[in-house]
């Protein structure tokens, strides 16, 4: 039904959506996909301005590029957006090393985004959600969200954090018509997972071949990546009718990771 829909519904007509991160890769394709069902968009993320700029004419959206580790910008970001039906907490970035080497600014910007951005926006979204009666929160976590893999210690912890923080204020926004839920993907092929490849030829000292076949894939089942159109579809589902009674849950799109 979603994908027949992606070619233009309309379940989401008159909402009006933020994705975090949303220049590049799974944010990207789930602004796509809000769009393709009526939404108006806001774009959010860093990158060349004049291929932001023929981004947000092709796909007909708006753009904010504040800087989400830095929280006086995201205050910024809200003001200027205003209120947001759907507010997608997608922004996030990797740092591969062991811990004893662990830079503590990589740590803290690991953290900054992946996790305390998300504070910052939802803070500053939920109480016209809550006015409206209305709203739907939607966090892009990651299997990381549920297992560890070595050398990923700020990640890991940020995405665990990341599902915590969900279930917490999906509880807090239950009697409000507002859900907030988790998708959390396995690997999908993205800017995010390629520019992982060399620090993990060096932490394992490993072949590029051998990092996609050996340490990527190996853990997924399917052996396939997750692709960012899927991860789009999910969050539609989240954000229509339907999925009204679903919140505080951390739905895996990880081609079975996380079942063994
Ligand atoms: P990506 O690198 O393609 O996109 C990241 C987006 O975040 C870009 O739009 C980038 O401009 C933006 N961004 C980066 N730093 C920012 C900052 N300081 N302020 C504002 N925006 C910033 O990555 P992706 O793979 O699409 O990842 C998106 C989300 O999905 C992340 O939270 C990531 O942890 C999660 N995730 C990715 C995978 C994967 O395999 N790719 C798996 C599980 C979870």
């Amino acid at each position: 039904m979603l994908k027949s829909d992606a070619a233009g519904g309309t379940i989401l007509a008159g909402k009006r959506a933020l994705v975090t991160g949303s220049t590049s890769g799974i944010g990207l394709a789930v602004a796509r996909a809000l769009k393709a069902e009526g939404a108006e968009i806001v774009l959010n993320g860093l990158g060349d301005a004049d291929e932001i700029d023929a981004l947000c004419a092709e796909i007909g959206a708006h753009f904010n590029g504040a800087n989400l580790m830095d929280e006086g910008a995201i205050a910024e970001m809200m003001d200027e957006v205003g209120p947001v039906d759907i507010l997608v907490n997608n922004a996030g970035m990797q740092h591969v090393a062991p811990v004893e080497d662990f830079p503590p600014e990589k740590w803290n910007a690991v953290l900054a985004l992946n996790l305390t951005a998300a504070f910052h926006t939802t803070r500053a979204a939920v109480p016209a959600m809550k006015a409206k009666g209305w709203g739907r929160i939607v966090n892009t976590a990651s299997a990381h969200s549920l297992a560890a893999s070595p050398f990923k210690s700020a990640y890991v912890a940020a995405k665990h954090g990341l599902a915590g923080f969900t279930k917490t204020i999906a509880l807090e926004l239950a009697e409000h018509g507002v859900t907030a839920n988790c998708i959390s993907p396995g690997y999908v092929w993205t800017p995010l997972v390629e520019n992982q490849i060399p620090d993990t030829m060096q932490a394992r000292s490993m072949s590029r071949e051998e990092v996609i076949n050996d340490v990527l894939l190996a853990g997924q089942p399917t052996k396939k990546f997750v692709q960012p159109e899927d991860v789009g579809a999910m969050a539609v589902f989240l954000c229509s009718p339907a999925a009204e009674n679903i919140t505080g849950s951390n739905f895996s799109m990880d081609g079975g990771w996380t079942a063994k």
